[in-house]
């Protein structure tokens, strides 16, 4: 028998949540139940998405009459009211609307002392558009179906389980059966979401999110670095996995080898750095080069020193890594949302003199985006025999995309494979290192590198360049250049790195006549 009995304010489980449970559980739970002093701010970058999205939608509606309904800030039955009455009236396109549905109230046990809550649930959908169609609702001959707008290239799963959570909150509101909802992507337009296929998986992660919930159980840090840069409540999840030592700050551990290594009570790094890779991979089932990478990932941790993979000994890419008079390092910024690869940087390093210059190839607009391709195939020409090094296969596929938009000489394009280094691959393939992540940044830094902007970043560099084309402000493009220089001055500072370090493993490693002497 229950000994007390008391109501709480009511659940709203709303769509973003819905979203934010589908990339990490933890993010969900902490926007209900966490602390809004912890929370940070939306990052730059996230800020233009929004803004980007808010354009898209204004573009797909220019010749639309639309109705939005007026209600304070989260306010949601204020919405949901606003809503139902622009959709009573039959208004052809409601912008912005909220969807309300009340769930049966929620009765359960909380801990030993047998004290029972009733939970009040809603469930809260907002869609971008509601877009009126013929058929029977509680109003009359005509219905809504939900669309949801995306600046996404592809449906993802996770906007296809949003698409049918708005279609399961309407059919409630409007009464009548489940409508197939819509998205509207940047590139393919649109696209029908198939209900029999998505519904049921939605209503599966529904009910955890809302157990979840309710039951204020909290789930565990896990620093995905994808996932986590972005995040509001990134500093609060990484101050704690950093107190913990927790394993998934160990490069390689990821989400689906984590319960495993769990499962056999090896979630520490110290005892990782102990074992023996083939025990290791007999006991959980991991690949072999995976429980080699791992346990020699720990003991870069545990030691606080760089770790020679004495694998790559066999792979006969320790030979090829060059050092030569003149030796070019490069990189790419790029703007995804136009689709533009607007700068070019690229170090020029002189050994025998000892000096280095930097070049921008700078497209100041979208259009000049082609004269700063050949402003680039023009200094690439200039030194034909010297190695290009870069960080990451990115530049190397967009040479070959803007070689193919707009040209290039045959003998170029032919030349310039193989001068092609990618120093995340080399590093990634001979070293373990004692950080967090193989980014250019991590490693330079932890090589004593420092970026003369510290705020500077990829995403920063789409944002600034955004603020560029609105503003005409030069110190935005400034910034860039900046950026991009010290991007190759990275590069340079791990290829030196890498090549002493290789020279000595190989010393080590490889009998004297294997070695050159
Ligand atoms: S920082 Fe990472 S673990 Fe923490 S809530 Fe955000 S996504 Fe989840």
């Amino acid at each position: 028998m229950p000994t007390g009995f008391y109501a709480e304010p009511n659940v709203f489980l709303t769509d973003q949540l819905l979203l934010n449970f589908q990339r990490c559980h933890r993010q969900a739970f902490l926007e209900v139940h966490g602390d809004a002093a912890a929370r940070g701010q939306v990052n730059d970058f996230l800020l233009k998405l929004g803004e980007d999205k808010r354009r898209f939608q204004q573009d797909l509606l220019k010749d639309q009459t639309v109705a939005r309904p007026s209600y304070p800030h989260h306010d949601w039955e204020a919405g949901a009211a606003a809503t139902i009455d622009l959709m009573r009236q039959g208004v052809p396109v409601i912008c912005n609307g909220v969807l309300l549905s009340h769930q049966p109230q929620r009765t359960q046990s909380q801990g030993p002392s047998q004290i029972f809550k009733t939970e009040s649930v809603a469930y809260v959908s907002t869609p971008d558009l509601l877009m009126r169609r013929p058929g029977v609702s509680v109003w009359g001959d005509w219905r809504y179906v939900p669309v949801d707008i995306k600046l996404s290239k592809r449906p993802k799963l996770e906007y296809q389980i949003l698409g049918a959570f708005h279609a399961q909150v309407l059919a409630e509101v409007q009464g009548g059966a489940v409508e197939e909802p819509w998205l509207y992507l940047r590139e393919k337009g649109w696209y029908t979401i198939d209900l029999e296929r998505v519904l049921p998986q939605m209503e599966e992660l529904r009910a955890a999110l809302l157990t979840m919930l309710l039951q204020k159980a909290e789930p565990e840090v896990f620093i995905a670095r994808n996932r986590c840069g972005m995040c509001v409540w990134f500093d609060a999840c990484y101050a704690i996995a950093q107190a913990e030592q927790h394993l998934s700050l160990l490069p390689g551990v990821t989400p689906t080898r984590y319960p495993v290594l769990k499962a056999y009570n090896l979630a520490s790094v110290e005892l990782l750095a102990q074992s023996d890779p083939s025990t290791l991979h007999a006991k959980t089932g991991l690949g072999h080069d995976v429980t080699r990478k791992l346990v020699s990932q720990s003991q870069a941790f545990v030691h606080q020193r760089p770790v020679f993979l004495t694998e790559a000994l066999h792979s006969g890419i320790l030979m090829s890594l060059p050092t030569t008079p003149i030796e070019l390092y490069f990189d790419i910024e790029a703007e995804p949302s136009l689709n533009l690869v607007y700068l070019h940087g690229v170090l020029v390093v002189d050994r025998v003199r000892n000096e280095q210059e930097f070049f921008p190839c700078l497209a100041k607009a979208p259009a000049d985006e082609e004269q700063a391709w050949w402003a680039l195939v023009d200094l690439l020409s200039r030194y034909p025999d010297a190695p290009i090094f870069h960080f990451c296969a990115y530049e190397v596929q967009t040479v070959a995309r803007l070689a193919q938009q707009y040209g290039a000489p045959h003998r170029f394009v032919e030349s310039l494979q193989p001068r092609f280094f990618d120093l995340h691959a080399w590093v990634t393939r001979t070293a373990a290192l004692p950080i967090e992540s193989y980014t250019l940044k991590l490693i330079a830094r932890w090589l004593g590198f420092e970026w003369r902007n510290a705020a500077a970043n990829g995403a920063q560099a789409i944002c600034w360049y955004s603020e560029w084309l609105e503003t005409q402000n030069p110190q935005f493009l400034e910034d860039i250049v900046l950026y991009n220089e010290d991007d190759c001055l990275a590069t340079y500072h791990v290829k030196d790195w890498l090549t002493q370090f290789l020279a000595e493993q190989v010393e080590r490693h490889l009998p004297p006549i294997a070695a050159g002497f």
